[in-house]
């Protein structure tokens, strides 16, 4: 038996998977969007289940706070980028897997090509305008996608195969208002849950990869699982009637004008803010500039930059994070001092 068939022969020995399942996996390309708690067992699962390509797309630098159930980082792993260090320990644990990175937020002006090519899309994220974003390019291209999300003591998976099933526009119209959702930032979240829903959606993503979705005619289906209380509930979802995106093909989010963005990260002093154009700036060069005026750290990817209370993390692509404030126009007029832009 050659090394390769060793490695996965638990795996291959599955009726449902079986060599040809798992040949079909290994020529399959997955995106993962999101390297959080989800998409860090995510991305485990998929990286040892042998998919031949996985793509990393994360935004977010390593916290402490993230470690109680964001299982590829270790305290070794603080301030950097979740992309980075996810795909450093992802490639010691399988090097047959190509492992593409991305430490870029995910939004109107990339969506399209970052998901490109791939054969399933994961949901890691944390916020619904992702996942809708998300959903208009894989109904538009045809990509199947699983929506999953968790908080608190439990969470939820669907699978979404454009043409067939419902979407997820079918399931939530549209953006509730402000507040109304719940976060993991104010429900907390238990760290037992989003492992159990990594492992539901990556087997949607293995059914799906090795031909074998389960899914009905025109339905899908959500599972609901609490934890906690130890419950499992599946719901069946039908198409919706008139939907804009599924039924009309009216990408909003997708087709949403690309702007300069500020965020409130969420239960964190910082706001993010992502330029509306591509651009690439040279770190190095800024570096020169702000040493003068404060503590600078330079890395490959980034530069940490301390002034008084604040500290800005800019990326290559003009992405800053600013901690040490909550108020979106300090942050901007930070970012203009010292970017000048
Ligand atoms: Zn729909």
């Amino acid at each position: 038996m050659n090394p390769v068939q060793d490695r996965y022969c638990r795996q291959s020995l599955l009726p449902e998977i079986g060599r040809d399942g798992q040949r079909r996996l290994s020529e399959s390309r997955a995106v993962i969007v999101g390297l959080g708690a989800l998409g860090s067992c995510v991305a485990n699962n998929l990286v040892r289940a042998g998919v031949g390509q996985v793509v990393l797309i994360d935004r977010d630098l390593i916290e402490l706070h993230n470690l109680q159930r964001q299982i590829l980082y270790s305290e070794e792993d603080l301030n950097r980028p979740k992309a980075v260090a996810a795909a450093e320990i992802l490639q010691k644990i399988n090097t047959s897997v190509a492992i593409e990175t991305h430490t870029k937020d995910f939004n109107v002006s990339n969506a399209e090509s970052l998901l490109t090519g791939a054969d399933v899309v994961l949901d890691g994220t944390d916020n619904l305008q992702t996942r809708f974003l998300i959903n208009d390019v894989c109904v538009k291209r045809g990509i199947p996608w699983v929506y999953a999300g968790a908080v608190g003591t439990g969470g939820m998976v669907m699978p979404i195969l454009p043409g067939k099933t419902p979407c997820f526009r079918c399931l939530v119209p549209s953006l509730p208002g402000p507040g109304v959702l719940q976060t993991c930032d104010i429900a907390g979240v238990l760290n037992t849950i989003p492992s159990l829903i990594a492992s539901l959606e990556c087997t949607l993503a293995y059914r799906i990869l090795t031909g074998q979705p389960d899914v009905g005619e025109e339905t899908s289906y959500l599972v609901h699982v609490d934890a906690w209380r130890q419950t499992f509930d599946r719901m069946t979802i039908p198409r919706r009637a008139g939907c804009p995106c599924c039924h009309d093909g009216k990408y909003d989010y997708l087709d949403a004008v690309a702007r300069e963005m500020i965020t409130s990260l969420c239960g964190r002093d910082a706001i993010q803010i992502t330029p509306a154009t591509q651009m690439e700036i040279s770190l190095a060069e800024l570096e020169a500039r702000l040493s003068r005026l404060g503590e600078v750290r330079l890395t490959p990817y980034m530069l940490t930059f301390r002034s008084g209370t604040e500290e800005f993390s800019i990326f290559r692509d003009g992405r800053a994070i600013i901690k040490g404030t909550k108020d979106e126009v300090t942050a901007r007029s930070l970012y203009a001092r010292y970017i000048g832009l």
